[in-house]
């Protein structure tokens, strides 16, 4: 049975922590609390954390030139640069995270969805809120996402296959030599191949040539690029083709109407007639029959825990 270890996650308080809404009021999402289980969360609200009530005022963002600014609805007061400010002495006692999970469209904490309003109280755009920008530039390699945008099947398992396989490699890296390396390299070669086929590569090449350098380098240079790998995004292309992979593992083993079977399912996927979720569970219920270890131990499947794959999406 796999062990997975526990992601440390930046989440929105007001996501089922604490009561921090301008309003007064708390939201409970069933991802966030089917993720308290498996996740250890740092919760913040930041604009409680610069000083402000509840409730209080709504804020919103504005721009003006080129600068984003963050203000009281009601009396204007500016509150970006005491965000800034906030969010450095944040950062400064934050370490060994593995992600953020924020509450979309708020001019704080959102994700790419915050309203940005414009003279005449127009909406102009949109962008992260104050705070998830700034986090984004402190940690532009880790996995930051919404309540929201997690409601999408592969947005969720993206996110989660992330937060997982970076706390494995946190975990791994602890104190652990060039072996412990090796066999974590193994097992996250398809969710390597997943995300970056060219940083797959370069990973293989330094795991093969780990005696060259001494362990820390080795580690750290091998965590940099893990991180830059999982920083990207597949896409329908990307999946179809790991999946072809494990298909070449197993084939042997199939019959000629099996074989035919999920050949079709690859591609029913490719062209979005299949879903991810169906062709996962196809491919686990034949690596389980024919008791293939090397495939079974591979993180691409089962990247985290089952249960955070039986809840409500939309696909
Ligand atoms: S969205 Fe962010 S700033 Fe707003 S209440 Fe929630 S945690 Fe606080």
């Amino acid at each position: 049975m796999v062990r997975y270890p526990r992601p440390r996650v930046v989440v929105s308080e007001c996501l089922g922590f604490r009561p921090t809404r301008y309003d007064g009021n708390i939201i409970y999402d069933e991802t966030v609390e089917t993720m308290k289980k498996f996740t250890d969360f740092i919760p913040v609200c930041p604009e409680v954390r610069i000083g402000l009530g509840i409730p209080r005022n709504p804020l919103v963002l504005t721009r003006n030139m080129n600068e984003i600014y963050l203000l009281d609805t009601k009396t204007g007061e500016n509150f970006s640069h005491r965000m800034k400010e906030f969010a450095h002495s944040f950062i400064s006692y934050l370490n060994d995270i593995d992600g953020f999970l924020m509450k979309s469209k708020s001019p704080s904490c959102g994700v790419g969805d915050a309203k940005i309003y414009g003279k005449d109280r127009a909406v102009i755009g949109r962008s992260d809120g104050v705070f998830t920008k700034l986090m984004r530039e402190f940690f532009p390699l880790l996995p930051i996402e919404s309540e929201k945008r997690l409601l999408k099947y592969e947005m969720r398992r993206n996110f989660f296959t992330k937060i997982f396989s970076i706390a494995d490699l946190r975990e791994t890296l602890l104190g652990a030599g060039s072996k412990e390396l090796v066999a974590f390299h193994r097992r996250n070669k398809y969710i390597l191949m997943l995300h970056s086929p060219h940083l797959l590569k370069k990973l293989g090449r330094l795991i093969a040539e780990r005696d060259l350098r001494e362990t820390w380098e080795l580690k750290r240079e091998y965590s940099r690029t893990f991180l830059e790998a999982l920083s990207r995004n597949p896409g329908r292309g990307s999946y179809a083709n790991v999946f072809v992979h494990l298909y070449s593992h197993i084939k042997e083993d199939l019959v000629e109407k099996e074989r035919k079977y999920i050949l079709a399912l690859i591609e029913g996927y490719r062209t979005q007639k299949v879903l991810l979720k169906t062709l996962i569970a196809y491919f686990r219920g034949f690596i389980y029959r024919l008791g293939n270890e090397y495939l079974a131990e591979q993180r691409f499947i089962d990247p985290y825990p089952e249960e955070l794959d039986q809840m409500h999406v939309n696909e």
